[in-house]
């Protein structure tokens, strides 16, 4: 049942030497305001008809046409139907039109009392469709294209033509529309004519005045939202210039950098801060500061956090937190607060939690220092939260990343392990294994092989399944401790103990291989304590370390085995050889796994490259250090670690010695250690 026809046309049509004019849609609202208050202000009983295009029958509007309602019984009301806005008959007439109706797209409004008339019918002009975020500033300058005018002739035309479309969607209506026809006399052009002229006696002040006022409020307005644009703007490229920083760069250092100077500049405080803490920290080191008069920089000092209480009020209530000045009862009720203000010439005071998944990850401050206090607005603190919200984005962002950094350096030691595993696997098994097999090949083809011979070939096969059985154990060994799948059997030890079956093994070892050994020598204290740990594991890392030490050192050389007490809580042992000793650029290298000085594929003394990457696992697994000190190349080496003393019992002296240590202590050099060291040459 839509009209799809303009009544600004239709109007056009009818009075043909009418000219439009373009208005701004707050013009239009100021003078319908006008009109409007003109009915309200007068005394005659008028013909109001209002068609409020596609905007909505607002709150403010319909209260407004209520009142109108009481000062005359010719009111109709026309506009979309919106839930509060439907076909009734009340104080005022409401018309609901089609939403394609042509009057969606037109503002009227006529006002016809019998000494004075005013009419505006306008049409709004087709633009260019405009952002969303543009909607609120861009509301006030729709443009309407249409005619305002005071004269009688156009306004009565104009409230036929609406009252034609009333009498489409409301039949109802029928009677009062008449009644309407008649009162006005909208069907007697002269008499409307009539009406005119005596309309020039009527004073227009009052309603220019009214006009003037609705202009202005309309300007202020404007001006408001103009401001809250600029506020915005300055807020956007704020962000802006911090989330290009984000992305430049993932170093949080540059990005805490970028925040604290583009914020402090953009509020122009006097003290501007961003640092990293959790709600726990008992403080934090100032390291990003802007400073905008010269007031006493924080850099580098360390900042209460737990002695604050207004730190403690944002980790409570997850909020920013505002002090406007010194007589706030949180500054005057905290003596540490008090101290703290005075020291830093604080006089205004903002807190703004940097928070991540409701969990404080740092903070911005804001201080204004000097006599004047601060007050900072709405959008100055909406600035400073959007701000904080994009640091601690960047920081979980550079924290995520250095996380996957450190991942991909683990990865690319697996790929090294890997790698190794596999040079390893191919010459350490494939060599040995290839050597059986010929050994055992010609075993098995020359039946009369001379018996010397024979031997010789199924002791070479002997050794190398021995070489490769110790791979083979080595590197289980060290999976197992690297996993974590070790149970380990702590308990109160004598080192004594663990170090005579230490050296026995390498005694064994040496006899079934190599043989000449360089000298041994041990030099441990009577009275050292018993240690915490397990003792197969310990006299596993005793064992390695002694074993190269002998295998490093030329049988005319020393090995010297040493225990002390390393303060009151741990025993530190050392192994020093005065082997071929280590260049100091390889003292950590030597402890990672398949390390070798020649190189696997070279290795003219055995082994695996494991041994020490074994020990490590062992001694941090008791919660001890282990490190190697060396001279240098031919200058022998030292490996020191430490294992914890077993407390409760530490006032336990060590009894005695195993017998088979006891049994060698007979020489007696005293020359290094405490007097009390037993100096015991084991060979
Ligand atoms: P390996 O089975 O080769 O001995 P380790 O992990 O025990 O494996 O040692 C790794 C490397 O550290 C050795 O190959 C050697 O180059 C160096 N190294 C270990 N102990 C000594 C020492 N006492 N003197 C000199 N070099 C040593």
């Amino acid at each position: 049942m839509s009209i799809p026809t303009s009544v600004l046309e239709e109007l056009l049509h009818a009075l043909p030497l009418l000219r439009t004019q373009i208005y701004f849609k707050s013009s239009l609202t100021a003078l319908s305001h006008a009109m409007e208050d003109q009915v309200l202000a007068g005394a005659e009983q008028a013909l109001v008809i209002a068609c409020f295009q596609r905007e909505r029958f607002y709150r403010q509007e319909a209260h407004r046409y209520r009142r109108i309602g009481t000062k005359t019984d010719q009111v109709y009301v026309l506009a979309s139907p919106e839930t509060e806005f439907q076909n009734s008959s009340q104080i005022q007439e409401a018309i609901a039109f089609e939403p394609d109706d042509g009057l969606a797209k037109e503002w009227h409004l006529v006002v016809l009392a019998p000494n004075y008339s005013t009419c505006l019918v306008c049409r709004e002009k087709e633009v260019a469709p405009v952002k969303a975020s543009d909607l609120p500033s861009m509301d006030q300058s729709r443009r309407f294209e249409g005619i305002w005018t005071f004269d009688r002739q156009v306004s009565c035309t104009v409230a036929r033509l609406l009252l034609e479309r009333v009498r489409v969607y409301r039949p109802d209506l029928e009677e009062k529309i008449e009644q309407a026809i008649a009162t006005y006399g909208l069907s007697e052009p002269d008499k409307a004519l009539e009406a005119a002229a005596r309309f020039q006696d009527v004073d227009p002040g009052p309603f220019v005045q009214r006009l003037v006022t609705y202009l202005q409020v309309s300007q202020h307005k404007l001006v408001k939202t103009y401001r809250s644009i600029a506020a915005q703007e300055r807020r956007e490229r704020l962000v802006n210039s911090i989330t290009t920083a984000i992305r430049q760069s993932l170093n949080p250092a540059d990005i805490f950098q970028v925040a604290v100077r583009e914020l402090g500049g953009a509020l122009d405080v006097c003290r501007c801060l961003i640092y990293r803490c959790k709600a726990t920290d008992p403080e934090a080191a100032i390291a990003y500061e802007f400073l905008g008069r010269s007031v006493k920089s924080l850099t580098g000092e360390v900042w209460p956090l737990q002695e604050n209480p207004l730190f403690q009020e944002v980790v409570a209530s997850g909020e920013r937190v505002i002090v406007e000045n010194l007589t706030d009862p949180r500054i005057t009720g905290s003596t540490r607060l008090v101290a703290l203000v005075q020291e830093w010439q604080i006089e205004s005071w903002l807190m703004v939690p940097v928070l991540y998944q409701n969990q404080l990850v740092g903070m911005v401050e804001l201080h204004h220092c000097g006599r004047e206090e601060r007050q900072w607005d709405a959008e100055e603190l909406a600035m400073v939260e959007a701000i904080a919200t994009q640091v601690g984005v960047a920081t979980l962002q550079a924290e995520a990343y250095a996380n996957l950094e450190d991942l991909n350096e683990q990865l690319a030691a697996l790929d090294r392990t890997r790698s190794n595993l596999i040079a390893i696997t191919g010459h350490e098994l494939r060599t040995p294994l290839s050597t059986i097999q010929v050994c055992l090949e010609s075993l098995a083809s020359d039946p009369d092989m001379p018996p010397e011979l024979r031997q010789v070939m199924l002791s070479t096969a002997l050794a190398d399944a021995e070489r490769m059985r110790t791979l083979v154990q080595d590197f289980l060994t060290l999976s197992r401790l690297e996993s974590g799948r070790v149970e380990w059997n702590t308990e109160a030890l004598p080192l004594h103990e663990c170090l005579s079956l230490a050296i026995s093994s390498v005694h064994t070892r040496a006899n079934t291989e190599t043989g000449a050994l360089p000298s041994l020598t041990l030099e441990v204290p009577e009275d050292l304590p018993l240690v915490r740990a397990d003792g197969e594991w310990l006299v596993e890392v005793l064992s390695k370390l002694i074993d190269n030490a002998c295998k490093f050192t030329p049988s005319g050389g020393k090995v010297t085995i040493l225990a002390q007490l390393r303060g009151d809580r741990e025993v530190e042992v050392k192994v020093v050889d005065t082997g071929r000793g280590i260049s100091s650029d390889r003292l950590e290298t030597v402890f990672d796994r398949f390390y070798q000085e020649e190189g696997a594929l070279r290795r003219s003394t055995g082994g695996t490259g494991l041994g020490l990457a074994i020990c490590r696992q062992i001694v941090t697994g008791w919660g001890g250090q282990i490190w190697a000190k060396s001279g240098g190349k031919d200058c022998g080496s030292q490996f020191h670690f430490t294992i914890p003393i077993a407390i409760d019992n530490a006032a336990e002296v060590i009894p005695n010695p195993s017998p088979r240590s006891k049994s060698k202590s007979s020489k007696g050099d005293r020359s290094s250690g405490s007097s009390r060291n037993r100096r015991t040459p084991i060979r």
